[in-house]
């Protein structure tokens, strides 16, 4: 079984991904660290992320041992990292360098300790729409600026990084903006999609209707 869970930052996407994954004995591909690394590797070789061609040479030579070692550092996922990833993201030469990476997971699914699973959990921005439009479920997961923002803002304050909630609001907003309004796979439901308005949701909530969904339709499809 495939499922695609695509959505802006910070709209619960990682806490549902990780839950359904276990549930139904998934791997769980975190798209967005494909462009988090690309984006990283050119701050920490002095480039320009705004580069497209330096960026997809980096792209093509993408591998997920080079992916895990780079998440290891200190502003993978810090909005330093975001923005880098945001930006690299926008260039369709890099898209296309690292579509069949995402892609060949599906063919060949395994989790972390290399065993292999019977299927994909993808989580990402365009994974129902190009990397994965055969998946038999999709779903989109939002919420509001405002709630996105304060979950992220709490998640920094958790792990000691000390921000104001002005900003990761500001980041996050001008993030939206790039992600959808970008030419090359912008942000945005696959018309098959089930969308998820996760605002007045708690985490638990959004697995119940995501479980319930995915048995409705693996009774109905039969896979
Ligand atoms: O999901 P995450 O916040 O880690 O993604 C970082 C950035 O990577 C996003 O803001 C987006 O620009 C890009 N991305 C993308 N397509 C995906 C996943 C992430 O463009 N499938």
């Amino acid at each position: 079984m495939i499922i695609t869970i695509d959505g802006p930052a910070a709209a619960g996407k990682g806490t549902l991904g990780t839950a359904l994954a276990e549930r139904y004995r998934l791997a769980y591909f975190d798209t967005g660290m494909v462009y988090r690394a690309v984006g990283l590797e050119m701050i920490l070789e002095g480039l320009d992320v705004h580069n497209e061609e330096k960026a997809a040479a980096l792209a093509a030579k993408l591998t997920f041992v080079k992916m895990i070692k780079l998440s290891r550092q200190k502003d993978f996922r810090s909005d330093v990292g975001s923005r880098a990833a945001s930006i690299v993201s926008a260039h369709p030469q890099v898209r296309a360098a690292l579509l069949k990476m995402q892609q060949d997971f599906a063919l060949n699914p395994t989790f972390a300790d290399g065993c292999p699973a019977e299927g994909v959990v993808y989580d990402g921005r365009d994974t129902g729409t190009v990397v994965c439009p055969q998946a038999e479920i999709k779903l989109f997961v939002t919420a509001g600026p405002e709630v996105r923002a304060k979950r992220r803002y709490d998640e920094f304050r958790q792990k000691g990084i000390e921000t104001e909630y002005e900003k990761v609001l500001a980041d996050m907003i001008a993030r939206d903006k790039r992600d959808s309004e970008r030419t090359a796979a912008p942000l945005k439901p696959a018309e098959d999609a089930v969308i998820f308005d996760t605002s007045e949701l708690n985490a638990a909530e959004v697995m119940a209707k995501a479980v319930a969904l995915i048995e409705e339709k693996k009774s109905k499809n039969g896979f």
